[in-house]
């Protein structure tokens, strides 16, 4: 076998991406502006919402959402134990309690089983994390939980669903990610979705410092003299016109990225079937997998390696891999502050020792995973 060098993910973008940068640069609207708005427009409409506004990145949109959500200091707000960081993040910068909730194995998503005992006088809202682009089961929590509001961290699932209904569309308001190691990217970007109108002028004041302009001074038309009311303090959330010309184009690629990917998940499927000690990700019946990553399991108690020297050999032998990602209860800032122990949360723990992603994008060749199952069933 030729050693090949194969990253663990890598943007797809071209020419059209280039062209796309022309608009914005020449006519000189730089900040959020038409291509924004065409961007919105169109991942509304490939996502089933009414409301998509566009943000600097997938955490700014959580911390808009909570805010939006109307989660004061001291709120409780679910989450799962197994996600990045910042979903956790967003809920600090509310002053708000992050309570984490144990993962299925199976999934990599929240245990809607272990909920219940989470649930308090002061829990305002959850925040399933539809993980490696697989949707949480909103639907299950949505009819559990009716009084809670549901903001899907859906940073790893654009185009992802679940009994056809776009993730996004399932909760009260949805949070994507752009960032490059995610499907589709603009360097950094993140979007807001919602079907509540009420809730969406909200998530567009507070992304624009605040501003408002009421509909009559809209109506009336230019008035150099009149800024905008600010009767809430906002932050500059705001995705640039540069951003938008990119995220419009990518969103095109987005579900022939997607095809690609479950195509060659499917392949890795299959073939990784025959080693025992690597378990494969399960996609649910009725769940359109958005393919972010492919994220195994390594089961140390039959694998020839412990799965951290499983990933340097792999990383010796040219092929590039991570953790799926951490366990965020035993972060130092969260487990201490909180007093979390790892074991408190088992099945998060497992996954954060245990789970190795393996490489998949728009920029492999046919013979980057045929080399990495061959590696793969060498040991
Ligand atoms: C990537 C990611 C985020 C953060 O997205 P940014 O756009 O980088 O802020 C949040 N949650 C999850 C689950 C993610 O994977």
């Amino acid at each position: 076998m030729n050693k090949r060098i194969i990253q663990i993910s890598a943007p797809s973008m071209g020419i059209e991406e280039w062209e796309a940068l022309r608009q914005p640069i020449e006519s000189g609207w730089i900040t959020q502006g038409p291509m924004v708005a065409a961007f919105e427009k169109d991942f509304a409409q490939r996502h089933q919402v009414q409301h998509a506004l566009a943000v600097s990145n997938c955490t700014t949109a959580l911390h808009l959402a909570l805010l939006a959500a109307g989660i004061q200091p001291g709120d409780e707000v679910l989450l799962p134990a197994f996600t990045w960081v910042s979903t956790a993040n967003a809920i600090m910068y509310c002053q708000a309690v992050p309570v984490f909730v144990d993962i299925d194995v199976a999934t990599f998503n929240i245990d809607i089983a272990a909920i219940n005992n989470k649930i308090s006088s002061r829990t305002k809202a959850i925040i399933p994390v539809h993980l490696f682009g697989l949707c949480a089961d909103v639907n299950a929590i949505k009819q559990a939980y009716p009084h809670l509001v549901i903001i899907e961290d859906a940073a790893c699932a654009a185009g992802a669903a679940l009994h056809g209904q776009s993730a996004g569309s399932l909760g009260d308001i949805g949070c994507f990610s752009f960032h490059p190691r995610k499907s589709i990217t603009t360097g950094e970007g993140g979007m807001l979705t919602t079907n509540d109108a009420i809730i969406a002028a909200k998530l567009n004041q507070l992304r624009n410092h605040g501003a408002s302009i009421s509909e009559e001074q809209r109506h009336l038309g230019p008035k150099p003299y009149l800024l905008a009311e600010y009767d809430v303090v906002g932050y500059n959330y705001r995705m640039t016109d540069l951003q938008g010309a990119l995220g419009l184009v990518q969103l095109k690629k987005l579900d022939a990225f997607i095809a690609e990917r479950a195509n060659w998940a499917a392949y890795y499927n299959n073939e990784l079937q025959s080693i025992p000690w690597l378990q494969t990700p399960t996609v649910p019946i009725g769940y359109t997998h958005g393919w972010q990553s492919y994220v195994t399991l390594i089961d140390e108690r039959i694998a020839p390696l412990k799965r951290n020297d499983l990933m340097e050999a792999l990383q010796e032998a040219g092929i590039s891999t991570r953790p799926g990602t951490h366990a965020v209860h035993m972060l130092g800032a969260y487990a201490k502050p909180f007093g979390i122990q790892p074991s408190d949360f088992p099945n998060a723990y497992a996954a954060n020792e245990y789970s190795m992603s393996l490489p998949l994008h728009n920029r492999m060749a046919k013979e980057d995973y045929e080399y990495i199952v061959a590696v793969l069933k060498s040991f």
